[in-house]
């Protein structure tokens, strides 16, 4: 016994003797690296859960502040490039832009005239997660209004890729602050004009919103099981931000709960209530240093 944590030692599927630990609220078991734990509640859903989400102060609470001189939203920072998008949820919120039009910027607007209401950027495409580019106002990328969202942009060869990375390089050195650009739904006010027509027309957001801006920084993969932080997530404002500060002591001052309570509602919306709860006792033991990670994998090799 350990704080009142129970420490046991439990046969794993492949037949290996391992340290696992179990109490009534959750049963932890090693991943493939110390950096992951396996979290399992009591109702028996099992998530793949990177360690350092345990202890990490984060909430979105958009404000404003100050940057060079302006005063601007802290969204201009995080959304000043748009984001990254599954096709389908390009197709849901394509038909939805009439409806969305008036409450964009005027940039904004002129672009999707331009582009005939294509919300993407069809010629920015990540083979590797399957994901398009949302357009920027007034313009980010010169784009190809000749192609089309399908098989054709995931064959762009070797060397049209290479020319896009140093066009991207050449253009980002001319950013200046406050950002010129901004996602097109990004709304005069800061705020994200798909997340006012959910609220507007009283459907949950978190369920029909672009899945990357709702679970930011999170990544949350509900067929993987997996949750862990987006890739660099830290580098995807513009500029330092504070909720992405890597400084904990900073935000502990100024008050910032953990992560996994902050995103408790879009965490329980993927994976359930009960994997939350027993998400928040294990953070909550972790932090408490109940919970040793080099004691769960002392019998793995990795
Ligand atoms: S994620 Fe951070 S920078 Fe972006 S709107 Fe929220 S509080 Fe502001
Ligand atoms: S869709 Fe909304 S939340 Fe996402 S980057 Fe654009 S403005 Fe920001």
């Amino acid at each position: 016994m350990n704080g009142g944590i129970q420490i046991k030692w439990d046969i794993m599927v492949n037949g290996e003797l391992m340290v696992s630990i179990k109490t009534k609220e959750y049963h932890i078991q090693p991943s493939d690296s110390k950096d992951w734990i396996f979290i399992r509640s009591p109702k028996g859903l099992k998530v793949d859960v990177e360690v350092a989400v345990l202890d990490y102060l984060y909430t979105c609470q958009p404000k404003e502040i100050e940057v060079e001189g302006h005063r601007i939203l802290c969204s201009r920072l995080c959304c000043y490039a748009g984001c990254y998008v599954s096709l389908e949820e390009i197709e849901r919120i394509e038909v939805l832009i009439p409806e969305i039009l008036p409450d964009l910027q005027k940039d904004s607007q002129n672009l999707l005239k331009y582009s005939e209401n294509r919300v993407h950027n069809p010629d920015d495409y990540d083979e590797e997660e399957e994901v398009y580019k949302i357009r920027c106002a007034p313009q980010e990328w010169e784009y190809d209004d000749d192609k089309k969202p399908d098989q054709k942009d995931k064959t762009r060869n070797a060397d049209e890729k290479k020319d896009k990375e140093e066009k991207e390089k050449e253009s980002s050195v001319e950013f200046t602050l406050p950002p010129k650009n901004h996602c097109i739904f990004l709304m005069e006010d800061g705020l994200c004009a798909m997340h006012k027509y959910y609220n507007d027309i009283g459907q949950n957001w978190m369920k029909h919103k672009f899945n990357i801006c709702t679970t930011f920084p999170l990544d949350l993969r509900v067929p993987d099981r997996t949750i862990a932080f987006m890739k660099d997530f830290d580098n995807f404002a513009f500029a330092e931000v504070e909720c992405l500060s890597p400084d904990q002591e900073l935000k502990k001052k100024l008050g910032y709960p953990q992560i996994v309570e902050a995103m408790r509602d879009v965490i329980t919306d993927r994976f359930g209530d009960p994997f939350w709860k027993a998400l928040n006792k294990v953070s909550k033991d972790f932090r408490a240093d109940l919970i040793d990670i080099d004691h769960i994998y002392s019998d793995v090799d990795l």
